[in-house]
């Protein structure tokens, strides 16, 4: 799953050495989920030397900057012997599907991650917690930490003041506990609509930090949601539910973006005073954050990627022109090249922006040892040996990774009639062109030296024919190999005898590094020749089976389509070239 190396030091690891050093959480209980307090100190002593999460809404599908927190989350439970919990965040009624949870769990175990751990599984639902969370919100009403507000949502807007300007006090602040909580009890019994009112923690309105300028801990939505139903028409903020999801959880390390960070007073404080409520057991989770991962010449955005797939501009969510898990799996992308790309990308609090060729070297770097070999043809015209016997095919032969010689050969005839890349010819070469043109001589990998002679051409003046006369002693692993010299090698395969296929090349979806920077309409970016298909022909022996994985001499990385490649109908799509055409 991990590599087997070291894993490089980051401030994280820091942290952790450091707790586990001072025993920051050695004493910790620990009971299934949702565990307040009394459960807690009834459990048994947690085994788990840290407990870690990975909390996505269930309202998209992941994307590569979901990879990151999944290798970091899981892999850093992995190395210190602890648990990563996966955790649904399902607070948001309107936008969250079943379909959507389905998908979350396939990718981050296609990535190579268990939220199984000695047997138990540790997976969980935020909506599992509404009660827990409601039973807490009544404790901090009733010792008035929070009141309802029946301010509606402009006019709190407008008294939260700014960052240079205090808020005001809502005329509701300081309304009686209890004359709240029967306003709670009747807005969770549905007796209200829709932003009629919302309960709010009681902090300070004065406070520098926004966050903390009264919250909002409930909203009225009569909405359905995709598990609970309609048992419920007041659902938690974000900000509210997620300190009290960790500590439900008994997490100890709780590693979110950047953008969370003001956001941390708040999380400490109302876990603080859930525990003076006696409602929650310390040790306490504590958020930490790091930088997001941003990638360029795509978007990493779900809401971003939703209006890409529900707008038509990709074929879906796992068109392997996006950069969610779904799409790059399908473009090609192996779990150990994203494993890679996020181990060499490290932790840090600093934003940056990544390049897209370092995710492509990452796959290279993957597959590289372990690719199979093979020949294809993208563009092909017609390569003819015109003193080569009609009808004789010569076997020939190739490592089926150069990497390791004396491992498996494939094999492959040469005949008179050849496909091979119509670039690999020219009637007047440029300077330092070292392939086909009259008079020049060519390796055919493999076999032999050829002659260039001449090309025939249609009426309309299009070469349709390549000639040559082929040098009977030069044959690739005789001694007669390198009797005579030649600067250019070119890949061919024997009309014959190659498997036709349909090939899918992909470029950058988007023709601008940032399509998202500043007030940019991404789309107004898009590239609109950012795929194309070309029929194409394959060494014979090739197999397309869907997930079948080669790299194609001289052209890249290329995978049999999951979904629709079969042996008598491949389909294959380009994963990445072979070197980096991105710059
Ligand atoms: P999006 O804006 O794409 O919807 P999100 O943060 O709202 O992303 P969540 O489902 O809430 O999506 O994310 C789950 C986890 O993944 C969070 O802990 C979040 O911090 C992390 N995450 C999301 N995007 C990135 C990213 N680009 N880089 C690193 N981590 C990310
Ligand atoms: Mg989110």
């Amino acid at each position: 799953m991990t590599t087997d190396h070291a894993p490089a030091s980051n401030f994280l690891r820091n942290i952790i050495d450091n707790d586990l050093k001072t025993g920051r959480y050695q004493n910790r209980r620990w009971a299934p989920p949702p565990s307040a307090a009394e459960a807690r100190q009834a459990g048994e002593l947690d085994t788990a030397c840290i407990r870690t999460r990975f909390p996505p809404e269930p309202n998209g599908y992941l994307h590569i900057g979901h990879a990151k927190s999944i290798c970091l989350n899981f892999g850093l439970a992995h190395d210190y012997d602890g648990v990563c919990h996966l955790r649904f965040d399902d607070t948001n009624p309107e936008k969250e599907e079943d379909e959507y949870v389905q998908a979350i769990a396939d990718m981050v175990r296609w990535l190579g991650f268990d939220w199984v751990s000695h047997g138990t599984e540790h997976r969980y639902f935020a909506s599992n917690y509404f009660e827990t969370l409601y039973r807490f919100a009544e404790a901090l009403v009733q010792a008035g930490h929070a009141y309802v507000d029946e301010q509606s949502a402009d006019e709190m807007r407008a008294t939260r003041g700014t960052l240079t300007q205090a808020g005001t006090n809502s005329r509701w602040r300081d309304r009686p506990a209890a004359e709240s909580l029967a306003l709670l009890r009747d807005m969770r019994a549905g007796k209200y609509p829709d932003g009629s009112m919302a309960l709010r923690a009681r902090i300070d309105m004065a406070s520098p930090n926004i966050n903390l300028r009264d919250p909002v801990l409930y909203r009225i939505r009569h909405a359905p949601h995709h598990r609970t139903g309609n048992a419920w028409c007041i659902y938690p903020m974000y900000a509210w539910a997620h300190p009290v999801e960790d500590a439900l959880e008994g997490i100890t390390h709780s590693i979110c973006t950047l953008e969370f960070e003001d956001q941390r007073p708040f999380y400490d404080w109302i876990l603080q005073k859930l525990v003076e409520l006696g409602q929650l057991a310390e040790p306490l989770p504590h958020q930490y954050e790091f930088a997001r991962l941003n990638l360029s010449y795509v978007v990493t955005s779900k809401r971003k990627l939703r209006q890409l797939v529900e707008e038509g501009h990709v074929a879906g969510w796992d068109d392997p022109r996006l950069p969610t898990l779904a799409g790059l799996r399908r473009r090609g992308y192996t779990p150990g090249a994203i494993r890679l790309f996020c181990e060499r990308l490290g932790v840090s609090k600093a934003d940056s922006r990544i390049d897209y060729s370092v995710l492509e070297q990452a796959l290279r770097d993957d597959l590289d040892p372990v690719a199979p070999r093979a020949v294809a043809v993208l563009d092909p015209i017609k390569l003819v040996l015109t003193n080569f016997p009609e009808g004789y095919t010569e076997p020939c032969s190739a490592a089926s990774n150069p990497h390791t010689p004396e491992g498996p050969k494939r094999q492959f005839p040469l005949t008179r009639e050849l496909w091979i890349e119509r670039d690999d010819f020219r009637e007047e070469p440029p300077k330092k062109y070292f392939r086909l043109y009259p008079g020049n001589l060519v390796r055919l990998k493999y076999a032999y030296v050829v002659r260039c002679t001449d090309c025939v051409k249609n009426a309309a003046g299009e070469i349709t024919e390549v000639h040559a006369e082929y040098l009977p002693d030069t044959r690739s692993g005789t001694p007669g190999a390198d009797s005579v010299k030649v600067k250019g090698a070119i890949t061919w395969v024997s009309a014959a005898h190659a498997i036709p296929a349909q090939v899918r090349l992909y470029d950058r979806l988007f023709s601008v590094p940032h399509p998202d920077a500043g007030d940019n309409n991404f789309l107004d970016a898009l590239n609109p020749n950012s795929f194309r298909v070309v029929q194409a022909w394959l060494e014979p022996g090739t197999r397309a089976t869907p997930g079948a994985r080669w790299q194609f001499e001289r052209l890249g990385y290329f995978v049999a389509d999951r979904e629709t490649s079969s042996t008598e109908h491949p389909v294959l799509n380009r994963t990445a070239t072979l070197r980096d055409t991105w710059a």
